[in-house]
């Protein structure tokens, strides 16, 4: 049974590695490395130029160009480039994969059984589906196992990650639904951020002003929603004063199709999801 560690003094002996070092991997990287229990050094990471590096030098990881040399030096892989790279990159590394590897992919759309299909049987594979905010370790992150995979290993991952924000295990169909929600769900944040902010230009608040108060509000309104235990309608209930602006503004949302649209779009975006899949 494979196992990352089997117990938490262990940790510093833990061999990880990143094949690709973009934002993700980057991400990833500072989340498990800012609680001081893994080693930096003990990380590796890989990609083909030395133009992603600088950051990576920073946190003071072990850098290289041989993909190869990641997974021989690790236990926990992290598969960390674009999707339509995976075939080419596990193909060149597979070789080198055990029994007592893990190896995770946050690639988009490629599924466990592709995953699965492109190394040796057996081999203890996941996807994790993170998004932008890992960056700032506040992410929203998801887990699928494989077949090879035991919830043990999967707990211990969780853990592992938590310091790059809130991570859940699931099935792996959530993880589609999870694109549509988070992943792409920052960017629908970002319209609602922009349409709040021209809203307040349009009364005449200067605009750079207009969009730092829709950033604040968004942010304190979410550490209010996630840090309290109460259903979002009972929080929108506690800002509504009878006959007051809110409950004017809301019906201005509602009559806008604002509910319906978010719903569509969440939708939409977990059914491509599904198709790049
Ligand atoms: P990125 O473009 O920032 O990074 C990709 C990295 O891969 C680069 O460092 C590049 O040099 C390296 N690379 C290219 N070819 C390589 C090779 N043959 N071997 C090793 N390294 C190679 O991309 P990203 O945004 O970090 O995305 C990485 C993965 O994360 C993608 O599969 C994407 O689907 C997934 N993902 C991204 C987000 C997001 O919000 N950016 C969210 C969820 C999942």
């Amino acid at each position: 049974m494979c196992f990352l560690q089997k117990t938490m003094d262990e940790l510093p002996q833990l061999k990880i590695g990143f094949i690709g070092a973009g934002n993700m991997a980057y991400g990833i990287a500072k989340g498990i490395l800012t609680p001081g229990d893994v080693v930096a050094s003990n990380v590796t990471v890989s990609a083909p130029s030395k133009n992603n590096f600088a950051r990576f030098e920073k946190m003071g990881v072990t850098l290289t160009h041989s993909n190869e040399e990641v997974v021989q030096t690790s236990r926990l892989v992290f598969l960390a480039v674009k999707p339509h790279l995976i075939p080419a990159v596990l193909k060149a590394v597979s070789a080198h994969v055990t029994p007592q590897h893990v190896v995770v992919s946050v690639a988009a759309g490629v599924t466990l059984a592709t995953l699965e299909g492109l190394l040796p049987g057996g081999s203890c594979v996941m996807r994790l589906m993170p998004n932008l905010p890992c960056m700032l370790q506040e992410g929203a992150l998801v887990l699928a196992r494989g077949t090879g995979c035991t919830q043990e290993v999967a707990s211990q991952l969780k853990d592992l990650l938590s310091p790059c924000g809130l991570v859940e295990v699931g099935p792996e169909s959530w993880i589609d639904a999870h694109t549509g929600l988070s992943g792409s769900g920052v960017a629908f944040v970002y319209v609602f951020a922009e349409a709040l902010a021209e809203g307040a230009v349009k009364m005449g608040m200067p605009s750079v002003l207009a969009q730092r108060i829709a950033a604040q509000t968004i942010l304190g309104a979410g550490h209010l929603l996630r840090d309290g235990e109460k259903h979002p309608a009972q929080l929108k209930a506690e800002v509504c004063t009878p006959g007051g602006t809110t409950v004017y503004g809301l019906h201005a949302l509602e009559k806008g199709g604002l509910r319906a649209a978010v719903v569509d779009a969440v939708e939409a975006a977990t059914q491509r999801a599904r198709e790049l899949g």
